[in-house]
C-alpha cells in the first residue's frame, strides 16, 4: 500500500493541518477521484478551530490543480535530471565554500516550510557548512516578537494559548486585523463576546479594518506610536494602584528603569492622545478598562512588528503584563500572532540567523552542544545575516550562492527590485518550491521541484505552541520531491552522508525532539523530548499538542494543557521577567513634499502571500480581482484620484500602478496597498519595490508598514479588459491585471498608446477575425468576441475613459454553451440583457455573491442584519469571514460608509 493509499484506509478522511495563516486550524479531507474535488472541512477534533474554516480553508480543494507547477528539475531553464540538478547544487555551494569561505553561501527559507524541512535545512547550514546564513521570511513577519519575548523571557516563548481569548474580559488587538489575517481566531472572540456579556474587545490601528466590526472602543493611533499608547498605560497602572507589586517583587526585574521611561515619554493621558493622534476620552477608556479588568489579553500581530522600533513595541506591550502580574494565567497574557503556518516551526529549530538550534544562541556552551550533538565537524559559531543584510550581501557580491526555499523573495522582500537585481547577477541562485512561474524563479540557474501542501507529511507549530501533523493525501506530481529529502540529498553529495542518512520525515522529527531534550534540563523552553523515541506508527497518529513537553512528562500524547510561565519562573538567568526600559521611536522615514502620503501594505481576506496557491481559485480571486490602494476622500480630491482610476503609487525606491479604492477606512494622508500581487498577476503591483529596507536594530524585521509615497492619476490612452476561456498573452499593455474566474480568465487593460487598428490588434489577442464579431462605435469603443462554435471563447472591451462594461456580466456568459443572439447583440451593444443581474466583486467566498446581489438584496427585501442576508442568500452562513463586510454593506445601503471600484 502506498502513502497515500494508507493514508485514506478503510475509507477514513485524512486528518491535517491548514497551510496558510498562524491559526493552524486543523482539517478533514475525503478523498475524491479527482484532487480538486476532494471534500475539505475543518477538523471539529483540532483545539485551533473545532471544525471552523475561514474563506481560505474553505477553497484549498481549488487550488491542488497542477496548473503552472514546477514538476521537473531544471537546470538554466532545460529540464535535468535529480542526479544533474543535485550535483550542480552540491557543487557548487562546494566550490563557492572552498573559494571563498561558508559565509560565502546562504539559505533563505520560508515559514511555508515543515518543520521536519526547516530542521535538515538549519542542520545542514549551521552545522555541516558552519555558517549562520540562514534566514527566513518569518524575519518580515515576527522577528520582533521574537527579540522581545527574548529580552522579557529570556526565551522565545508565547506565554498564550487560543482559549485564553475565550476567558479574558478585555482583548486589545493591537496592529492585528484579526478578521482578515486570523480569521478562525476572530470567529472565536466574536462567539466568546455571545457568550461572555462582559467581553470588550479594543482595536489599536492606524486603519479601520474588518476586525474593528467587534470592537468596543478603536483607537485609531498615528503609526509608530504604540510604544507610548503602552508607555502611557503602565504610568496609568501605577497611579491607579493596579500594579501587582508582589508579581513584581517576587517574579521580575527591571521594573525602576521602565517606569522610568514610561514617565518620561508619556506623562500624561492627554500627552498620550496627543502624540497618538486619538481622544483622550479614548485613551483613557483604555487604560480604565486595563486597569480594572484582571482577565486581559493584548495580541499583537504585524503592525506591531513590522517596525523599525517593533521590538520596543513588543516589550511596551510585555511590561504592562508583567506589571500587573497578568501572565502565566488563564484568560491574560501578551500573545503574538504568527502570520504563516509554521513560523513558530521556524524559530524552533533555528531558522532564523541568530538562533543556532532547538532555542540555543550561540553562546560557547550551546554550540559545543550542538556540534556534540549532530557530530558536526563545524558548527557556526556565531549569527549569520538577516534578511535584509543577506540580501544587500548578495547584491554587494559577497554572497556567491544562494538557496532560496518556497519563497517569493522577489515579491516579498522589501526594496524588492533590487533584490531582484541582486539574485540575477548572483553566481548560483537555487529555488525549489512547487510552482514553476514566480518572480523568484524566473532569476534561478537551478530549479528544483518541491512537493507541496497535501503531498508531503510533517508538523507545523501554530501560534499557541500547538504542534500539529500534516499529512499526506496525493501522490507529489511529476518528479517533486519533499524538501527535506532535497537537502538531506545535497547533503550527502556534499560529503556528509552520515548525518543525513534519514529513513523518513519520522527520522527527523525524532531527532529535532531529542535536540530540544539534549542536555536541557528545564534550562530552555522548547522542549519536546517526550517525542523523541516516538515510533513511525506514533509519528502518524501524533495528535495536536502543545510544548513544552520534556521527557518527565507523565502522559506523552495527550493534548493536557500546558500554561507556561505559571510557577512565575523565566528562561533568563536570575529566572525572572524582565521588564525593558522602552523608548518610542518615530517611524525611520517621514513623509517630505516628495512624497506626502504614508503607504501601509497588508493582507487581504482571500489572499494569501504572492497568490501562488490562492490565485488559482476563482472564488477567492472574486474578492479583488485587481491590486489597489485604498485612498481617504480627502486625498481623493487632493490628488485628483476618483474611484476606479488607475493611480501610479511611487515611493523612493519604486512605483506601481493600481486601481484606486476611495475609503475612508484609511486615516487621510494615509494609502494602504495589498502585499500580494507580483509580476504573474500584474504589470506592475509588487507592493515590496516601494519599501525601504529600514530594520528593527535588534530583530532586524523591516518596517513594511510605513513608506513616504506619493499617488497620481494614471491617464493610459486607453483603457480595456478582456475574458477568455484560454490564458492570453497581454504583454504588450502598459498595464494588466489577471485573475482566474468560473471558467475564464479575467485580464483588466490599458495602454499608453491606441493601436492603429483596433481589429489588427484584437487579432493577436482573440485569434482568428473568422470566428469573431465585432463593433467600432463613434465614440471609438471597441468591442469583439470570439466564438467557437456556438461557445463565447473570449471577449474584449475598449474604451478611451475607464466606463466599461460589468464584468460579471460577462463572466455568466461562459456558462452557457450557445450564447443566444441576445447575448451577441448586448456584446456589441456593451449593454447586459435585461434578463441578467449583475453580481459584482464577491463578498461572501464559500456562496459566490457578489457585492451588487447583496446591496440589491438589501434594498428590495429589506433586510436588517447579517442573519436576514444568511436567509435570504445564505451568505455569512458557513465560514463567517465575510460578516464584518455583510455588516459594512448594510450600513453603506443606509448611505453610510465606503466606496469602491466596482467592475
Ligand atoms: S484561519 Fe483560515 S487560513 Fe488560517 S489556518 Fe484557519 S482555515 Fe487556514
Amino acid at each position: 500500500m502506498n502513502d497515500v493509499a494508507s493514508a485514506f484506509k478503510g475509507g477514513a478522511a485524512v486528518r491535517t493541518t491548514c497551510p496558510y495563516c498562524g491559526v493552524g486550524c486543523g482539517l478533514r479531507v475525503e478523498r475524491a477521484a479527482a484532487a480538486s474535488e476532494s471534500i475539505i472541512k475543518g477538523d471539529p477534533q483540532h483545539p485551533a478551530n473545532f471544525g471552523r474554516t475561514c474563506s481560505k480553508g474553505a477553497a484549498l480543494a481549488e487550488t491542488l490543480g497542477l496548473e503552472g507547477r514546477l514538476l521537473h528539475p531544471e537546470i538554466g531553464g532545460r529540464r535535468a535530471s535529480w542526479d544533474e540538478a543535485l550535483d550542480v547544487v552540491a557543487n557548487g555551494f562546494r566550490h563557492a565554500i572552498d573559494a571563498h569561505g561558508p559565509d560565502s553561501v546562504a539559505f533563505y527559507v520560508s515559514g511555508q516550510l515543515l518543520t521536519e524541512d526547516y530542521y535538515v535545512a538549519n542542520k545542514l547550514m549551521k552545522g555541516f557548512i558552519g555558517s549562520g546564513n540562514i534566514d527566513t521570511n518569518s524575519r518580515l513577519c515576527m522577528a520582533s516578537a521574537v527579540a522581545g519575548h527574548k529580552r522579557a523571557f529570556g526565551t522565545d516563548a508565547v506565554p498564550c494559548d487560543y482559549a485564553d481569548l475565550e476567558l479574558a474580559d478585555l482583548i486589545v488587538l493591537v496592529g492585528s486585523n484579526l478578521a482578515w489575517c486570523h480569521p478562525v481566531l476572530y470567529q472565536r472572540v466574536v462567539q466568546a463576546k455571545i457568550k461572555n456579556e462582559n467581553l470588550r474587545v479594543v482595536v489599536v490601528d492606524p486603519r479601520r479594518t474588518a476586525t474593528c466590526d467587534s470592537a468596543d472602543l478603536f483607537l485609531p493611533i498615528r503609526p509608530g506610536t504604540d510604544v507610548l499608547l503602552f508607555n502611557g498605560l503602565l504610568n496609568h497602572l501605577r497611579r491607579d494602584d493596579a500594579l501587582d507589586w508582589e508579581f513584581l517583587d517576587g517574579h521580575t526585574e527591571g521594573f525602576g528603569a521602565a517606569m522610568s521611561a514610561a514617565k518620561e515619554s508619556a506623562p500624561s493621558v492627554a500627552a498620550v492622545a496627543s502624540a497618538c493622534g486619538v481622544e483622550e476620552d479614548a485613551v483613557l477608556a483604555l487604560y480604565r478598562w486595563f486597569a480594572r479588568t484582571p482577565r486581559v489579553v493584548t495580541a499583537f500581530s504585524q503592525g506591531v512588528n513590522q517596525s523599525t522600533s517593533g521590538t520596543e513595541k513588543v516589550n511596551a506591550i510585555v511590561n504592562v503584563h508583567l506589571a500587573t502580574g497578568r501572565i502565566g494565567k488563564p484568560g491574560m497574557g501578551p500573545f503574538s500572532l504568527t502570520g504563516q503556518p509554521n513560523a513558530m516551526g521556524g524559530r524552533e529549530v533555528g531558522g532564523l540567523a541568530n538562533q543556532l538550534a532547538a532555542h540555543m544562541d550561540f553562546a560557547p556552551e550551546s554550540v559545543d552542544r550542538t556540534r556534540r550533538f549532530w557530530s558536526a565537524p563545524r558548527v557556526a559559531t556565531a549569527p549569520g545575516l538577516k534578511a535584509i543584510d543577506l540580501f544587500a550581501a548578495l547584491d554587494q557580491g559577497r554572497i556567491k550562492a544562494i538557496w532560496i526555499m518556497s519563497t517569493n523573495p522577489v515579491v516579498s522582500m522589501p526594496d524588492a527590485d533590487r533584490v531582484r537585481r541582486a539574485l540575477e547577477r548572483c553566481e548560483l541562485v537555487v529555488v525549489s518550491d512547487c510552482v514553476r512561474n514566480t518572480d523568484t524563479a524566473a532569476c534561478a540557474h537551478v530549479l528544483l521541484p518541491a512537493a507541496t501542501w497535501g503531498e508531503k507529511s510533517g508538523t507545523v507549530t501554530n501560534s499557541e505552541r500547538r504542534i500539529s501533523r500534516q499529512r499526506q493525501f496525493l501522490p507529489p506530481p511529476g518528479e517533486s520531491r519533499a524538501d527535506w529529502r532535497i537537502v538531506a540529498d545535497v547533503a550527502r553529495r556534499m560529503g556528509f552522508g552520515a548525518q543525513f542518512d534519514y529513513r523518513g520525515v519520522a527520522d527527523v522529527f525524532r531527532e529535532h525532539a531529542r535536540l530540544s531534550a539534549f542536555e536541557n534540563d528545564g534550562a530552555r523552553a522548547f522542549d519536546i523530548g517526550a517525542y523523541a523515541k516516538i515510533t513511525d506508527a506514533e509519528y502518524d497518529a501524533l495528535e495536536p499538542f502543545q510544548w513544552p513537553r520534556p521527557v518527565a512528562a507523565p502522559e506523552r500524547v495527550t493534548a493536557a494543557p500546558t500554561r507556561l510561565f505559571a510557577d512565575g519562573r523565566f528562561y533568563t538567568r536570575s529566572g525572572k521577567a524582565q521588564l525593558v526600559a522602552t523608548r518610542p521611536r518615530a517611524p525611520a522615514h517621514r513623509p517630505s513634499s516628495e512624497y506626502p502620503l504614508v503607504l501601509n501594505t497588508g493582507r487581504i481576506r482571500d489572499q494569501w502571500h504572492t497568490m501562488t496557491r490562492t490565485g488559482r481559485s476563482p472564488r477567492l480571486m472574486g474578492q479583488s480581482p485587481e491590486p489597489f490602494v485604498l485612498v481617504h476622500p480627502v486625498d481623493s480630491a487632493r490628488f485628483g484620484v476618483t474611484v476606479g482610476d488607475l493611480v501610479e503609487v511611487r515611493s523612493a525606491t519604486g512605483r506601481v500602478v493600481v486601481r484606486a479604492h476611495v475609503s475612508d477606512s484609511v486615516a487621510p494622508g494615509h494609502v494602504f496597498v495589498p502585499m500580494h500581487w507580483n509580476e504573474q498577476f500584474a504589470s506592475l503591483a509588487c507592493v515590496g519595490a516601494l519599501i525601504a529596507p529600514a530594520v528593527d536594530p535588534l530583530s532586524g524585521q523591516p518596517e513594511l508598514k510605513h513608506t513616504p509615497a506619493s499617488i497620481r492619476r494614471y491617464e493610459p490612452a486607453w483603457h480595456g479588459f478582456a475574458l477568455s476561456r484560454a490564458p492570453l498573452a497581454v504583454d504588450g499593455c502598459a498595464y494588466f491585471a489577471r485573475a482566474l474566474g468560473a471558467g475564464h480568465w479575467r485580464y483588466e487593460l490599458a495602454g499608453a498608446r491606441a493601436p492603429p487598428s483596433w481589429p489588427e490588434w484584437a487579432d493577436a489577442l482573440l485569434g482568428p477575425r473568422t470566428e469573431r464579431i465585432e463593433l467600432i462605435d463613434s465614440a471609438g469603443r471597441y468591442r469583439a468576441a470570439r466564438l467557437v462554435g456556438e461557445r463565447l471563447q473570449a471577449c474584449v472591451f475598449v474604451a478611451r475613459s475607464k466606463a466599461l462594461p460589468s464584468r460579471t456580466w460577462l463572466a455568466g456568459l461562459f456558462a452557457e454553451e450557445t450564447l443566444s443572439d441576445a447575448s451577441r447583440l448586448a456584446i456589441l451593444s456593451g449593454r447586459p440583457s435585461k434578463a441578467r443581474l449583475e453580481t459584482g466583486p464577491i463578498v461572501c467566498s464559500c456562496f459566490s455573491v457578489g457585492r451588487s446581489t447583496l446591496l440589491r438584496a438589501i434594498r428590495t427585501q429589506e433586510l436588517v442584519s447579517p442573519d436576514a442576508i444568511g436567509k435570504a442568500l445564505r451568505a455569512g452562513t458557513n465560514c463567517g469571514s465575510c460578516l464584518p463586510e455583510l455588516k459594512a454593506l448594510l450600513a453603506e445601503a443606509m448611505g453610510v460608509n465606503a466606496r469602491r471600484a466596482d467592475s
